[in-house]
């Protein structure tokens, strides 16, 4: 793997350059890996794109059914040899190395994260550093997921078993590829599971990065399978295979729901984690200091294309024109550039989503902006950069204050009372992430149990990602949850055993 860093490409000042090449990739992009070869797909391949410059990076496999297919049989045929038969402590002590490898390319990781996503540098390795973290925080765990025995009637002995669910097939999006992996992947293979990964089309440079890395670790062959491809062919061919399961999902809710439905026919579990409206509360008596990097950052960050991004801003009417003032001058100081330059915002995804998103701009014309940040002007013209837009005085029933965006747009909310607040915060039919800004002890728990999300944060927002604690969402943004142990417990099933011994 040492050869990573010499094949990455150097810009004029010496630091590492996002690749524009497949030859600056120490793995060839446009393979699948199954059961331990580097394949072709049958489908051919598809073009890759840089969102920075709307560059061709490389092409990358178009996995289909024929692929997906020999993926499940080479994990069920893991579970059966070498992978079936390690101990815990055995795939604890893999998933630390491969831990430790993944923090040996950081830099390299985010390269490569960087260009395929358009995520500033520093923003990707943040992602690196967090795929490093996971390895080791499941590494440790491997062996700490325990049965319990149950007193039962007397003449009995009962006691339960974790086991794999067997072949999980993990269906990841573009925004995070390495966290979501990280947290999925990471926490299935602990279980003993045998994973198909198929990589969103947009971004899946860091998915074939990571198994080569766990070849390096030693995984056996089959433990992990990667398909790339479209989300009509590899996806739902993962998603409705009738030898697979269980599906983690990470996407839009009009593809989970898909999805969803494809694994029920086949009666296999589904883990959700799709979008959200995810609201800040800020009251009266907020330190308001501490506040404003998080109520602008959990906006903006990853050019707000984050499922718990922050997009609504609930704030009581006495701080609410200071917060406007405070939250509009920061998006002033807002720059957006290409993923090399490393400033506060890269591009979107795609042209595409930048259509999507400037056609949430327009909707939002009849509302009075806060604040905006810039494009730089040396932004390739093929880039897909929009302004971030602070929308103040949002009608909590707004279209801006109930869809999701998907891209840098927040809206600024008053409210008066805290009745109020919990009605406009529960108001989406999403519920992914809150917090509370209060200095006020009683409130802070009162609204911690009154909010219908899976997280809430007070007086932070987000706790820095922390891999150690359980993740996902009611109503439309989700169920199941991942990360932290409550990840084990999803990615494994419970046995019973009684036995009668008199
Ligand atoms: P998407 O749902 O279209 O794609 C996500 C993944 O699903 C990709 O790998 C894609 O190839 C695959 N896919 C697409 N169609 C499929 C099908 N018919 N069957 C099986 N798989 C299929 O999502 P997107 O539009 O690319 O991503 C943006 C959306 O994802 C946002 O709206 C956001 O809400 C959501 N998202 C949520 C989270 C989360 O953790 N909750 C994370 C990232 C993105």
């Amino acid at each position: 793997m040492t050869q990573a860093s010499d094949t990455l490409t150097k810009d004029a000042q010496g630091t590492t350059a996002a690749p524009s090449k497949p030859e600056a990739l120490w793995f060839d992009p446009s393979l699948c890996l199954i059961g331990g070869e580097w394949v072709r797909a049958a489908g051919g391949t598809l073009p890759l794109v840089n969102p920075s410059d709307g560059t061709v990076i490389c092409d990358i496999a178009r996995g289909g059914a024929p692929e997906i297919d020999a993926a499940v049989a080479a994990a069920h045929a893991a579970l059966e040899g070498d992978w079936g038969r390690l101990t815990a402590l055995e795939r604890g002590r893999l998933l630390v190395k491969l831990g430790r490898l993944v923090e040996s390319q950081v830099d390299e990781l985010a390269a490569l994260e960087a260009a395929d996503v358009g995520k500033p540098l520093s923003q990707a390795r943040a992602d690196a550093v967090a795929l490093a973290r996971y390895m080791e925080f499941y590494g440790g765990a491997a062996d700490k997921v325990h049965g319990e025995t149950i007193p039962y009637m007397d003449g009995y002995t009962v006691y339960t078993l974790r086991e794999p669910h067997g072949v999980t097939g993990h269906i990841v999006p573009w925004n995070y590829p390495m966290q979501i992996i990280g947290r999925s992947v990471g926490a299935a293979l602990t279980m003993g599971n045998a994973c198909v990964l198929k990589p969103a089309e947009e971004a899946c440079l860091t998915a074939l990065a990571f198994a080569r890395l766990a070849e390096e670790a030693g995984f056996p062959a089959g433990a992990l399978n990667v398909v790339p491809g479209l989300g009509a062919e590899a996806g739902a061919a993962l998603s409705g295979h009738p030898n697979v399961q269980h599906i983690s999902f990470t996407g839009s809710v009009a593809t989970g729901a898909m999805v969803q439905a494809a694994a029920a026919k086949n009666v296999v579990p589904v883990t959700l984690e799709l979008g959200g409206k995810s609201p800040q509360l800020v009251f009266d008596d907020a330190d308001l200091d501490a506040a404003l990097p998080f109520l602008v950052n959990a906006g903006v960050q990853n050019a707000g294309q984050t499922c718990s991004a922050s997009s609504r801003i609930l704030v009581q009417r006495g701080v609410y024109d200071e917060v406007r003032k405070r939250m509009g001058e920061a998006y002033g100081a807002l720059t957006v550039g290409p993923a090399t330059a490393d400033m506060r915002l890269g591009p979107l995804i795609s042209a595409r989503q930048k259509e999507i998103v400037t056609g949430f701009l327009e909707r939002g014309s009849d509302l009075p902006i806060a604040g905006q940040g810039v494009v730089v002007d040396d932004a390739p013209e093929a880039g897909a950069y929009v302004r971030p837009t602070l929308f103040a005085d949002v009608p909590a029933t707004h279209a801006l204050a109930q869809m999701e965006i998907f891209g840098p747009v927040q809206v600024l909310i008053p409210f008066d009372t805290e009745d109020e607040a919990i009605q406009i915060a529960n108001g989406t039919e999403y519920g992914l992430v809150a917090s509370i800004w209060t200095r006020d002890g009683a409130r802070q728990m009162r609204l911690a149990k009154k909010l219908h999300t899976g997280q809430v944060f007070i007086n932070n927002y987000g706790a820095g990602g922390g891999v150690e604690l359980p993740f996902g969402g009611v109503g439309k943004s989700g169920h199941g949850r991942e990360k932290g142990f409550e990840a084990l417990y999803g990615f494994s099933q419970l046995k019973t055993v009684a036995a009668y011994h008199g």
